[in-house]
């Protein structure tokens, strides 16, 4: 399902420009626009779901795009270390109610995100 209104959805449809970094048939991976570290990256379904906890079958759907994109990141930018995460609710700081899995690469001694 699409929803014409969000704004991952227009960027799965390519109507927004994204800087992709992977893609296969469940999911999209592309760049934040707003990146907490080098190479910060969304992993996002093609279908429209929620959050993470709405569809746990779209969260295995998505598993092998978390773990190509990890592996990806890990060799391309040399990261030593990946926060994976995925905030539910505007009470948890989710801002884009289109399902999404923040990859974070850390790089050893860079400073903590607070
Ligand atoms: P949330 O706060 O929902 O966990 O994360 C949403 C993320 O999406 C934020 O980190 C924000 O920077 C990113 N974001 C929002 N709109 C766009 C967009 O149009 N393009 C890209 N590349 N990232 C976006
Ligand atoms: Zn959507």
């Amino acid at each position: 399902m699409i929803d014409p209104t969000c704004i991952f959805c227009r960027i799965v449809a390519g109507e927004i420009p994204s800087r992709q970094v992977y893609a296969d048939d469940a999911a999209i991976a592309f760049l934040d626009m707003e990146p907490l570290k080098t190479g910060h990256t969304l992993v996002v379904p093609r279908t429209h779901v929620t959050d993470l906890l709405a569809a746990p079958d779209v969260l295995a759907a998505i598993a092998p795009a978390i773990a190509a994109t990890g592996d990806l990141l890990t060799h391309k930018l040399g990261a030593t270390g990946m926060n994976v995460l995925s905030n539910v609710g505007a009470d948890a700081g989710q801002s884009v109610f289109h399902l999404h899995v923040h990859l974070i690469p850390r790089y050893g001694d860079d400073p903590g995100m607070g």
